[in-house]
This record gives structure tokens, C-alpha cells and sequence, in this order.
């Protein structure tokens, strides 16, 4: 049964499974697209300012939340109740983030276990799913003011690397917030589909994607061959970016007018105060030479040439992280055809000109940075949805995944960078006679004892007949699907005893 729903702005008839929006759920900010009339656009607030969700939630005393910019401005005057940059929690046990506590303005509760991090907000505990489904909800409501009816199907983008766990993750904070999740796509695929790389007649090319934004930076190596995409490396750095920018302009600026450090590590509206003019001399300093203000009542000011010196570092450490991409991929920087700029940071003129030197070969840059994976994931919906010649997206794994076999040992099923979709499988048998049950554990990760590796799930296969030590013939499959979701299979072969897991993960909505 098709839906038929109807465009109230426009007065047009529409079939309701038409529309697939795209969805950029971002470490800092967030935004939503769509095609309209034949080209991605994403949507900007009431105001028509800008397309920019900041990835923000606010939980107010009387019981409300807030999300977007409404929840950053609570940011200064009430922290433990404001929670940002849940994405660096997607998927992650407490083990995973200890030591990023101090990071974090809010509290995660922690009991150093294996088992999936919460976040503490007043009397009630949330998962990062569960916040990143508030995210999800006011770009789904966003969009629905926008067309004027209601949207129940998503493509999401992740970064590259995301585990496993991290995807699936994300697909449930889609369901939660009432998505139909049809795809997962990497942000650099995305990015590369927004600037439309896949149509350039061409058999085969090698994109670089470079993406530096307000916290992260992310540079991965695709493939482009027929009209699919693979990922032949990821690098870069989780704690890194635009951020940093702003406060080395405070240290800056604390030398050159000689403040007291101490004082303005004690004052959290002037350093709030400080942080946002800084944010705004370098976001100036991308069109201007010198950029001028003042700061309670005495003058502060910064040139380009003293910007740049400041950040030079960073952007070094950047190219760093290109430079080990290309290793990986075994690539020379010659063989890299295009290169495509992502993220806000990416506007500074100096982060052009360093990273199209890099590569020795200009960047693309014509789409707003900040919206060209958004404008990506709503391509790809449009082509999910059928309305365009089909684009297939091969992806690779990051992190090998295998089973525990005897003595702790990780025995690898499917390598690190194989391209997914994929299938592999590997005989085992028993260790004793008699043996009816047989534990399968799955683990991910490089390392050879599996206590060294993530796990990611277990499941006894039972009822083996009764057989001599070394007698049954135990197969195990791994199914890993576009989405980076493992099916696990065990099949002993003899008696056709068989049992399947879906990983996924120690958690799940229950
Ligand atoms: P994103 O995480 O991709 O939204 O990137 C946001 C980051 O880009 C923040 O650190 C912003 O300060 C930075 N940004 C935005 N516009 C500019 C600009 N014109 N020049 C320099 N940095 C900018």
C-alpha cells in the first residue's frame, strides 16, 4: 500500500515512500537535507540563517528538553545538564572513555566495566543513543516544518572508522527517534557524492577526503571505480580541530596584553566571552586580513600572519595524519586524483593552501563545507529511493573481527580493510571427546590475546552429537552487510546443527 500525502506549501500530490532524507548527525553540529526540485538542498532554521543544528541537548528542571542552539546557550549557565559531543560516546563502553572525563562538562557515570557508557542527568540515566535521538527528532521535525508533512525514512552518515558497535549504535538512535534507518553511509563517501565524483566520466579514480571541523579531523582514501566507492584508508586525530584554533588565539592574546591566566580560568563569563571572540577573529581572519574589537572596554585585535603562525602546528600534524592515510591505502601522493574539502575549518585560507599543496593539486571546495556531507547523505537517499541510477557503496572494515580460540588467542575471520560487503568462514572442532556445546565469542580488534580486543558478543552452539575429540567439523561464517552489521554463523557440519547471532554488541533497545 503506497501513502499518499500531500505538499501543503506546494499544494502538490506526493507518494510518501518517495521522500528519504538525508542526515549529517555530527560531533558538534548536526543538520538535515533533501532533494528538492533535482538538487540537495539542506534546511536552514525559521529564520533561513543557517542549516547548522548544534548537536546539543538540555534537559531543564521542569522536565523539558532543548536541543540545537536553544541547548547551547545553556551551555555556561547550567553544564551538568547540558550534554554535547554525545557522538564520541556512540557505541563506547566506560573502559573505552576513561580518561576523557575532564573532557566532558557533564557526568558519565562510571563503574569501568565493559558495559556501555550512560550519562548522568539529574535523577534519571541517559544512553547516547537516547540523546542522539533528541538530535534526530528536532531534525526530523525541522524537516517536516519544512515540507509540511511528516518523514519516516533516513540515511545517516558516520565517520569512516566507525565500529561495528558505533553504527549500530546510530541506526538505533534513528529508530528511537521514529527513522526508518535504511542506510549508513560513510561521511567522505557522502562528501565525494555531493560533489558528484561518482558521475565524472572516468574509469577509475582515488579521492582523498579531508575533513577538519570544530573538535575532529578525519582524512580517508577512497576508491571510485564504476560507480563504486571503497575506503582504502582512514587517519587522523579525535581531538583536533577548529577548537584548538581558538584556544591558541587566547593563549595568544593572554601573552601579548599580558592578562592574568588565573583570573580568567576563575571567571567563566569572561573566558565564555574571550573563547567567542577568538572563535569569531579566526572565522573573520578567513576573508580579512586584521580583524579589530575590544573586550570590556580595552581593544584586542589579531593580523592573518600572526593567526597563521599560531595554527601552523596543527595543521602540520594534519597533513601527518595524510601522509600515514596514503601509507596505509600504499598510495603516492601522485596517484590521489581529487581531493574534497569538509568542515568549517576547512574555510581558512591557510588550511586550503597547505593541504592542495600537500597533494599537490587544487581542492574542491565550491559547497559549503559544513553542509557537503548532509547534501551526500540526501543524495544517497534519492538514489536508495529510486530515483536515481544506482550508485553501489563498498565500504571497507576498519578493526579485524574474529574469534576467541584456545588459549585466549584471536583468530582473525575477516581482516582489517576488507571490503564489506563481505563473507568469511573457517573450520574448527572440538577439543574433547563427548563435547556437546561448543562457545563461539567474537571479538574485534589487531591485537593476538582477544582480552587485548573488544568483544563484541557470544553464543554457544549446542546439541553437537556426542563424537571423538577433533571429529566434528564446526564451520563458522562471518556475514558483515553494507552497513558494517556481523551476522555470525556456526554450522557443524556433519550433524547440520546450526546457530546464528546478529552482533549486536552488550547493548541494544531493550
Ligand atoms: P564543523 O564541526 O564542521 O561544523 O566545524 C565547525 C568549526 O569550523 C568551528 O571550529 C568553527 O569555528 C569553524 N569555522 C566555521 N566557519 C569558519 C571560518 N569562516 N573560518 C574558520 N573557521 C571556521
Amino acid at each position: 500500500m503506497a501513502r499518499i500525502a500531500i505538499n501543503i506549501k506546494e499544494g502538490k500530490v506526493v507518494k510518501e515512500e518517495d521522500l528519504i532524507i538525508g542526515i549529517d548527525l555530527g560531533t558538534t553540529n548536526s543538520l538535515v537535507a533533501y532533494i528538492k526540485d533535482g538538487k540537495a538542498v539542506a534546511v536552514k532554521d525559521k529564520a533561513g540563517k543557517s542549516a547548522l543544528v548544534p548537536s546539543i541537548v538540555h534537559f531543564s528542571a521542569a522536565g523539558g528538553i532543548l536541543v540545537g542552539d536553544a541547548a547551547r546557550e545553556k551551555l555556561i549557565t547550567d553544564p551538568a545538564n547540558t550534554i554535547y559531543s554525545v557522538k564520541r560516546l556512540m557505541g563506547k563502553s566506560y573502559r573505552d572513555v576513561a580518561g576523557l572525563e575532564q573532557y566532558f562538562g557533564y557526568k558519565i557515570i562510571d563503574d569501568d566495566t565493559e558495559s556501555l557508557v550512560k550519562i548522568r542527568v539529574k535523577d534519571r540515566f541517559y544512553s547516547p543513543i537516547e540523546l542522539s535521538a533528541e538530535i534526530l527528532k528536532a531534525l526530523k521535525i525541522r524537516m517536516e516544518g519544512e515540507l509540511g508533512r511528516p518523514v519516516h525514512r533516513a540515511v545517516i552518515t558516520v565517520p569512516a572508522y566507525f565500529n561495528d558497535a558505533q553504527r549500530q549504535a546510530t541506526r538505533d538512535a534513528g529508530r528511537l527517534a521514529g527513522l526508518d534507518v535504511l542506510r549508513i553511509v560513510n561521511e567522505p563517501t557522502a562528501a565525494s557524492l555531493a560533489y558528484g565524483l561518482d558521475k565524472e566520466n572516468q574509469d577509475a579514480q582515488t579521492i582523498a577526503v579531508y575533513d577538519l571541523g570544530g573538535g575532529t579531523f578525519d582524512i580517508s582514501i577512497l576508491n571510485l571505480h564504476e560507480g563504486i566507492f571503497e575506503v582504502l584508508s582512514t587517519n587522523g586525530d579525535t581531538f583536533l580541530g577548529g577548537d584548538d584554533f581558538d584556544r591558541a588565539i587566547i593563549d595568544y592574546w593572554t601573552r601579548e596584553y599580558q592578562w592574568n591566566p588565573d583570573t580568567l580560568s576563575q571567571n567563566k563569563e569572561l573566558s565564555q566571552a574571550l573563547r567567542l571572540k577568538a572563535e569569531e577573529a579566526k572565522k573573520a581572519l578567513s576573508f580579512e586580513e586584521r580583524w579589530h574589537s575590544s573586550l570590556n572596554g580595552s581593544p584586542i585585535s589579531l593580523d592573518r600572519a600572526s593567526f597563521e603562525e599560531l595554527v601552523r602546528p596543527f595543521v602540520q600534524k594534519t597533513l601527518d595524519c595524510c601522509g600515514k592515510a596514503l601509507n596505509d591505502a600504499k598510495l603516492k601522493v601522485e596517484q590521489i586524483d581529487r581531493v574534497v574539502m569538509v568542515g568549517g575549518t576547512t574555510r581558512i585560507p591557510l588550511v586550503k593552501s597547505a593541504v592542495s599543496a600537500f597533494f599537490r593539486k587544487p581542492v574542491y571546495d565550491q559547497l559549503d563545507p559544513d553542509e557537503v556531507v548532509a547534501l551526500g547523505a540526501a543524495i544517497q537517499a534519492d538514489v536508495l529511493a529510486g530515483n536515481q541510477k544506482e550508485v553501489l557503496l563498498l565500504d571497507i572494515t576498519p578493526l579485524s573481527l574474529g574469534i576467541e580460540t584456545m588459549g585466549g588467542l584471536m583468530d582473525v575471520i575477516i581482516p582489517r580493510n576488507s571490503k564489506i560487503p563481505t563473507r568469511a568462514g573457517r573450520q574448527y572442532t572440538t577439543s574433547v571427546d563427548g563435547q556437546r556445546n561448543l562457545k563461539i565469542a567474537v571479538y574485534q580488534g589487531e591485537r593476538d590475546l582477544v582480552e587485548h580486543n573488544r568483544k563484541l558478543g557470544e553464543f554457544i552452539l549446542k546439541g553437537i552429537p556426542p563424537m571423538p575429540a577433533a571429529l566434528p567439523k564446526i564451520e563458522i561464517q562471518f556475514l558483515l552487510n553494507a552497513d558494517g552489521i556481523l551476522v555470525v554463523r556456526a554450522k557443524e557440519l556433519r550433524s547440520n546443527v546450526e546457530q546464528e547471532i546478529e552482533i549486536r554488541s552488550s547493548y541494544g533497545l531493550s
